[in-house]
């Protein structure tokens, strides 16, 4: 037998978390985000499920795109954050890969390599501009002027799409995102090429955001984007359930303490589960007590620090668990925003830091 921790993965749940976004802009296009190993979920196999329907994916580098590419994928995929050097854009050429343009030295680079281009196929560009995030993008002011740029380079497809990203969209009320759009809308309010600004939480909250192109990402794999993970209005279904079992179940004295360094001392005498996941496999070592799993769909709390490869659950009030209980971390059952909550972090570092030695199953 082997150890029973593994990541579930429902392809079919990531498909229809993708119509759920399509149908909020139904006439927009959609860029699926699978960067970072489609959050942790499996990029090649989440992207050969969502291509059908995508209109393009989108990943941080090329060495993402092209493992996709290796793995048969044939969409159209961008680079959110373009090229990190210059040899990379004949790559991008070959491959259909869709470059964002954030900073002058990439249009330098592009314009240097324009010079001994003479492939058929040209480079499409999304322009990306700093309304307020103040992490990548040109300055609004200079935004017209980088853009005439692009223009004039003959291997760049006139296609360009105008892109920007906000600071606050998981807080849809906040006025930083009313003041992001205006500032957008008025630096290209003479230009007439597709624009592209909305992520998940904007896409879900920010209708005024929703434009020809929009690029969720968190919300394919089901989980709420927003702060606290408050939940949505719209139905979206978990995409990965993190489980194992428990392996042994054991009596603590009242007064013992449980795991490295006694984090955890019994208030009465306990029933203490142990359970065949731990940091090793991307369940959080900040996890705290009292934390909850869910054990035979019953909730309960852990009890003690997280091991490499273990945690400890106090299952006093359920005493019919045993060794071959079911355990899911989280999933169906439990919202991995709420178990990101109680380690302090947010769903997208639970999900996207899962290492490989957890199994995924599709
Ligand atoms: C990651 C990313 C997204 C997707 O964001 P979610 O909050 O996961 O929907 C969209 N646009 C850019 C530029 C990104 O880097």
């Amino acid at each position: 037998m082997s150890r029973p921790c593994q990541a579930n993965i429902n392809l079919d749940a990531l498909q229809h978390n993708f119509a759920v976004a399509k149908s909020l802009a139904p006439h927009s296009k959609t860029a699926a985000v699978v960067k970072a190993n489609a959050y942790g979920h499996g990029a090649t196999e989440c992207a050969l499920a969502l291509e059908g329907e995508a209109d393009a994916l989108a990943v941080a580098c090329i060495d993402e795109a092209i493992a996709l590419r290796s793995a048969g994928v044939t969409r159209a995929i961008l680079l959110l954050e373009g090229v990190f050097r210059i040899d990379e854009l004949q790559q991008a050429a070959d491959n259909n890969f869709w470059i964002v343009i954030h900073e002058q030295w990439q249009i330098d680079s592009l314009l240097s390599f324009a010079k001994n281009y003479s492939g058929e196929e040209k480079l499409s560009a999304w322009l990306k501009i700093d309304t307020g995030m103040h992490r990548l993008g040109f300055e609004p002011s200079q935004s017209q002027a980088v853009l005439e740029q692009l223009r004039s380079i003959k291997c760049v497809n006139d296609d360009i799409v105008l892109c920007s990203h906000f600071a606050c969209a998981d807080t849809p009320e906040a006025a930083e995102n009313a003041a992001q759009l205006t500032l957008f809308d008025s630096t290209f309010k003479n230009v007439n090429y597709a624009t592209s600004i909305a992520n998940s939480a904007a896409l879900i909250a920010l209708e005024e955001s929703r434009r020809d192109w929009n690029r969720p990402g968190i919300m394919l794999y089901g989980s709420s984007p927003f702060q606290y993970g408050k939940s949505v209005m719209v139905d979206l279904r978990p995409v990965m359930t993190f489980e194992s079992e428990v392996i042994s179940v054991s009596h603590v004295r009242k007064g013992h303490s449980v795991g490295y360094s006694k984090q955890w001392r019994a208030e009465r005498d306990s029933l203490i589960a142990t359970v065949a996941v731990g940091y090793g496999d991307g369940y959080p070592l900040n996890a705290p007590n009292a934390t909850p799993v869910m054990i035979d769909g019953v909730r309960a709390p852990l009890a003690g620090r997280v091991s490499m490869d273990m945690i400890t659950v106090d299952v006093t009030d359920l005493p019919s668990v045993t060794a071959g209980s079911k355990v899911e971390l989280w999933g169906e059952q439990l919202s991995v925003n709420e178990v990101a909550m109680h380690c302090n972090t947010i769903s997208y570092e639970l999900l996207t830091r899962m290492p490989l030695r957890a199994k995924r199953q599709y």
